[in-house]
């Protein structure tokens, strides 16, 4: 890709809440544009009766995913979700399941109808219509795909077998990057991490087959094996594409050497975390000094980004190994790593079915341990959001977001940042002087809710029918070059970096915004029908945890403007190592499978997403009460209080589980903690879960060693 991941904080720089990890629902549409809940059916209940409404979704709080067996005292988490894995079984066709996947899944089912609604070819349908239905028609037409084989890369290879010295490689390495193929390093853009209104081109370590730079590294049995199973994947694809068994074998290990190469020259997913060690700028010269192996005044003239004169360079360090390698590994070796990539990088629905079958085998079966593929249509569903996602959200939210969801949210929204205005005043850690600065910042803040005010314009971008692989590289080089035409320009601040219906939210420094797109504003996390206690639990400690991010470990060294610049006094940043330190052993301490521990640093920001959001929600929905004369402690109808509603809305925002495998590939790469930990890792901070639930001082939810960040 040629989006840069800059900040790994997740894709873009941006830090999200992640919710896909897992996938299913169900609320029925009533009218076009308003959601309501009925009680999710599982799998057996389906089967037994009903055959299932698709269009609905779980209601705020859901008691039949709890386990009233447990103590909520001991294991909070079992209590409030341990019913859930028996209803919802992971899918054969999942690596996990949980909430977000049952908000998912209902999503994908209404752009399923919305697709097969305009893909029919027909003088009505819109531009839009047609773009999006012309490019799901064509990637679930499988016979075509099949009958064409790997014709349409035949162009591709040719340019690969063209080449003839390694003087002949910028102009490839170029053209790869507009594809979406990452060979050797990343390259995109990026707002100037020291003046946010500036957007400049950015070049970061990249190049890799495997998931990190660790899965190269690392030493044991289980990473020796994952290797192993990796240098046969390979194998298997290069023999797929036509060489034999023993030259095939021979490249795959010439290519495992050059990868390997490449991840002892990258830099270690926690190290990137911290923005300055990321962020190098310098001039193409000095670029040129560093990697002289490459032509980068044609590299950025042939990426239609001539007039880069200065840029970001992430990794110097990388970017001197990769000379080092380019100069010591032979022509041919280099070719074979580049029809590597090439195959590797292209989305397996649009080529054919062996080669499809085995990228899965390796990437979906070995590395997540999901037994089977996703259905064609789930597939091609993801691809057109992929592809052409917001000429998808545009039809989509008119249909499936009403007026209220989103002024409701914004009236939430606001409600949690005036309890992050109320919560800073009464931090004991931070000095007078700070406080106004952080709270300048949280004033600055950008609140974007559902979908963007203005929509992208996709008329540019050709979309043919019947042509499934051209279309998957059309949409690279229109996104790409809409990407790259941006340095040099100001900062377009409406700009989204998610689709409107995607189940998730982020925030993004460099804008100092937080976006939740449609998908997200739907029950359970936001239901109208639930209590506010359940409202606040659940979207509002979403609301909270992204807000929180612009004050995490690294959100709190950009300010109001997006700007890296250090906006502490000393001793506060001091303070605020040791109360976030506090987090990082807490978490540092959690098992996630067998012999893998959570990584704390890695999970930092996020874990402080967590606790700081779930305590605003709760600050907001405090107010909020009292504002309308709640009694927080009053049992209703239900037979828990608003408290004891608020936390368990928490709770089920992550019910679900996790393949072991899956578990083991999200604590070495994913900045978020796993499901369980985000639900106890955060009760256990908040000494109003203790009391909500009647926890003495000193079981495992309520511990004496307590930490508190926001
Ligand atoms: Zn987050």
């Amino acid at each position: 890709m040629a989006v840069i991941i800059n900040l790994r904080l997740n894709t873009a720089g941006r830090a999200t809440l992640e919710m896909l990890a897992g996938t299913v629902a169900v609320c029925a549409l009533i009218g076009a544009s308003f959601t309501v809940c009925a009680p999710v059916l599982s799998a057996q209940e389906k089967s037994a009766g009903d055959a299932g409404n698709a269009s609905q979704l779980p209601c705020g709080l859901d008691k039949r995913f709890l386990d009233t067996s447990a103590d909520p005292c001991v294991n909070f988490a079992k209590y409030a979700c341990g019913n859930f894995p028996k209803l919802y079984p992971i899918p054969a066709d999942r690596s996990a399941f949980g909430t977000g996947a049952l908000v998912f899944e209902h999503t994908e089912t209404a752009l399923h109808a919305l697709l097969e609604n305009v893909e029919a070819d027909r003088p009505a349908r819109t531009p839009n219509e047609r773009l999006i239905g012309d490019y799901y028609a064509t990637c679930m037409d499988k016979d075509a795909i099949q009958a064409a084989g790997l014709k349409p890369l035949q162009g591709e290879f040719d340019r690969i077998a063209a080449i003839k010295s390694k003087s002949d490689l910028t102009g490839l390495l170029a053209h790869d990057q507009l594809i979406n193929v990452n060979a050797f390093f990343s390259y995109g853009e990026q707002q100037d991490f020291k003046d946010a209104r500036k957007q400049i081109a950015v070049v970061d370590q990249g190049g890799l087959g495997l998931p990190e730079r660790d899965y190269y590294l690392r030493s044991g049995e289980a990473a020796e094996k994952t290797r192993q199973e990796y240098v046969q994947h390979i194998t298997n694809m290069l023999k797929l594409l036509g060489e034999a068994d023993t030259a095939a074998a021979s490249d795959a290990k010439k290519i495992m050497e050059l990868e390997t190469a490449l991840a002892n020259v990258s830099m270690d997913i926690t190290s990137q975390r911290d923005p300055k060690n990321v962020y190098h700028p310098m001039t193409v010269a000095e670029l040129a000094g560093l990697t002289p192996g490459i032509g980068w005044t044609k590299f950025f003239e042939d990426t239609g980004a001539p007039a880069v004169s200065e840029l970001n360079v992430a990794n110097p360090d990388f970017f001197k190994g990769l000379n080092a390698l380019i100069e010591s590994t032979d022509l041919e070796t280099i070719k074979t790593y580049l029809r590597w990539q090439l195959i590797h990088s292209t989305p397996g629905e649009v080529l054919p079915t062996d080669l499809d079958k085995e990228q899965f085998n390796f990437f979906g079966h070995t590395l997540r341990g999901q037994p089977q593929q996703r259905d064609r249509w789930k597939r091609c569903v993801a691809a057109t959001d992929g592809a052409v996602g917001e000429a998808l959200g545009e039809v989509y939210v008119k249909s499936y977001f009403s007026a209220e969801s989103k002024q409701r949210t914004v009236q939430m929204v606001h409600d949690i940042e005036d309890a992050m205005d109320k919560e800073i005043g009464t931090l004991t850690w931070m000095s007078p002087a700070t406080k106004v600065k952080a709270r300048e910042k949280l004033h600055m803040v950008a609140d974007k809710i559902g979908y963007p005010d203005h929509w992208r314009d996709y008329s540019s971008l050709k979309i043919v029918r019947g042509d499934a692989l051209g279309n998957v590289v059309r949409a690279a080089e229109f996104e790409n070059h809409r990407q790259l035409t941006k340095i040099g320009k100001p900062v377009d601040r409406g700009e989204w970096g998610m689709t409107p219906p995607t189940v998730d939210a982020y925030y993004n420094p460099s804008m100092n915004d937080i976006n939740f797109p449609a998908g997200i504003l739907q029950s359970p996390f936001f239901d109208p029908g639930a209590t506010d206690a359940e409202n606040y639990g659940h979207v509002g400690g979403v609301v909270g945890h992204e807000l929180t991010h612009g004050f995490d470990d690294e959100g709190r060294k950009f300010d109001g403007s997006g700007n890296l610049s250090d906006w502490w006094t000393a001793e506060d940043a001091k303070k605020f190592d040791t109360m976030t330190d506090c987090e990082v052993k807490e978490y540092g301490g959690f098992t996630a499978v067998a012999d893998v521990k959570i990584n704390g640093k890695l999970t930092l920001g996020e874990n402080t997403a967590d606790n700081g959001g779930l305590r605003l929600a709760f600050l907001a929905l405090l107010a909020d009460a009292k504002r309308k004369g709640i009694d927080m402690n009053a049992k209703d109808e239900s037979g828990f209080t608003p408290a004891q509603q608020f936390f368990l809305a928490h709770g089920q925002n992550w019910c679900g589980s996790t393949r072991p495998e899956q578990l083991r590939l999200q604590v070495q790469t994913d900045p978020h903690s796993p499901r369980e930990f985000r639900i106890n890792g955060v009760v256990q901070n908040m000494p109003e879960f203790g009391q909500a639930f009647g926890c003495k001082a000193g079981q495992p939810m309520m511990p004496a060693n307590a930490c508190h960040v926001w």
